[in-house]
């Protein structure tokens, strides 16, 4: 009788992805070669060397061997429906284009159709591009819950605040309100969270800020707010003031580690202080800040005095893609131009904003942002194979510094395969297709 009997699959999984590397994101050195990660029940439960995968009894079982598997992006800041607007207005400073562009269009054309529509069109471009989390900050945001949840993508819903009213709401309370309703709508839901997104300091007064902050502090839930985006703004913030938006903002108790600032492309000293201090999160948006010729955030400085960087597009009327690789190498090269230092924030680093730092930001790093047990399987698979990026001595680096989006051919979000080999698995991509082009049309037909 021979003693060689194989051992006999044990426990019963879900799925089983083999890859030629995992990339975990849990340390630079944490690049396992020919690993497999199992998966049951949408959450990783082993990581584990391909060639072990037999002691588990796979429902599925997907071998990748040129491929990279990583945590699917974060994309930390956009607003999803204005993909409809992309290449509406370009080339022009951002008070003119917002003024003079995106806020008659959004007046003449936002309702809850524009919305699902340019979401969807916006989940599209995500899947494709290897996000697998978006953080959203637009209007009507319950029908952008609805198309992020029939379409299994992860999404946190940052609720409109503004002095004046829009389509959807009419004062600061009310937008205030219906922010209120949609955060206890959803208040357990798996994928799909609701903070406070108070639009800037420059739009939303202190009575209405105080009010977002009680209401933060009531419901325990985030402040995602574009704070220093302009040098412009903070000028007139002093003008009229006699302070900066940051501290304003800290003198009414905003910074915390559940606030997040968007941009911060103007920063002194005094302000790195007050984020580092509290705990807030940076998202930093390097491709729009260069369209609208805004300036530039110095990643490199605040993560030297330990503030949190994430990563984020901005809305594709201003960038002009949802592409967060593409978004991520920007950031690197634009880190080493700021910091006159090739040395600043190195491939590693940049992933990380799109990845592990990005769940930080939004308080869901237990549960996404990088390969480890228990957390939701949210992954992202990356083929190598291509000729243009060969030869292959370092994966991380090459998905930096070389891969595009176009290399990502599987996106999964808790488990569930939203695109297998370029493929999506929810989304009739000829529908989208229609729908943009029927709004394209009415919308480049209409005078502002
Ligand atoms: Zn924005």
């Amino acid at each position: 009788m021979s003693t060689n009997i194989p051992p006999q699959p044990s426990t019963e999984v879900d799925l089983i992805i083999c890859s030629g590397w995992v990339i975990t994101m849990e340390s630079p050195d944490a690049v396992l070669e020919d690993h497999a990660v199992v998966i049951h029940q949408g959450r990783i439960i082993d990581i584990l060397p391909c060639a072990h995968i037999n002691q588990y009894k796979a429902k599925e079982t997907i071998h990748r061997p040129e491929h990279a598997l990583l945590p699917g992006f974060v994309n930390a800041h956009g607003h999803s429906a204005m993909t409809l607007f992309r290449g509406l207005a370009d080339d022009l400073a951002l008070m003119d284009w917002l003024n003079h562009h995106i806020w008659p269009a959004e007046k003449s054309w936002v309702d809850p159709e524009f919305v699902e529509h340019g979401a969807e069109l916006a989940i599209v471009e995500m899947i494709r591009s290897g996000t697998t989390t978006f953080c959203d900050q637009y209007f009507f945001p319950e029908t952008t819950a609805l198309v992020a949840e029939r379409n299994h993508i992860r999404c946190r819903l940052n609720t409109p605040v503004l002095d004046f009213p829009s389509a959807w709401a009419e004062s600061a309370d009310d937008y205030l309100d219906k922010g209120i309703s949609l955060f206890k709508q959803h208040e357990n839901h798996p994928l799909i969270s609701v903070s406070l997104g108070p639009h800037a300091p420059y739009t939303v007064s202190d009575k209405a800020l105080e009010r977002v902050m009680e209401t933060a502090k009531k419901y325990q839930c985030g402040i995602h707010m574009h704070v220093n985006e302009t040098a412009h703004e903070v000028e007139e913030a002093l003008k009229q003031s006699g302070i900066r938006p940051i501290e304003r903002l800290n003198n009414l108790g905003l910074l915390s580690p559940q606030f997040q600032a968007v941009h911060m492309t103007q920063i002194t000293d005094i302000e790195i202080s007050l984020l580092a201090n509290s705990g807030a999160h940076v998202v930093h948006c390097p491709e729009s800040n260069l369209k609208l010729a805004s300036g530039l955030c110095p990643v490199h400085q605040l993560q030297e005095e330990g503030i949190n960087v994430a990563l984020g597009t901005d809305g594709a009327a201003s960038n002009n893609d949802l592409d967060m690789i593409s978004e991520l190498r920007t950031a690197s090269l634009v880190a080493k131009l700021v910091d006159h230092n090739p040395t600043a924030l190195p491939a590693y680093e940049a992933l990380k904003l799109a990845t592990i730092n990005g769940a930080k930001a939004l308080g869901l790093a237990d549960d996404i942002g990088s390969i480890c047990t228990g957390k939701s399987a949210d992954l992202i698979s990356i083929d190598l194979s291509a000729p243009e990026l060969q030869p292959l001595y370092n994966p991380v680096s090459q998905i930096v510094f070389s891969a595009g989006r176009e290399n990502i051919t599987d996106t999964w979000v808790a488990g569930k395969q939203l695109m297998n080999q370029r493929q999506l698995n929810f989304i009739n991509e000829n529908d989208t297709f229609t729908f943009a082009k029927s709004w394209q049309a009415k919308i480049a037909a209409f005078k502002y």
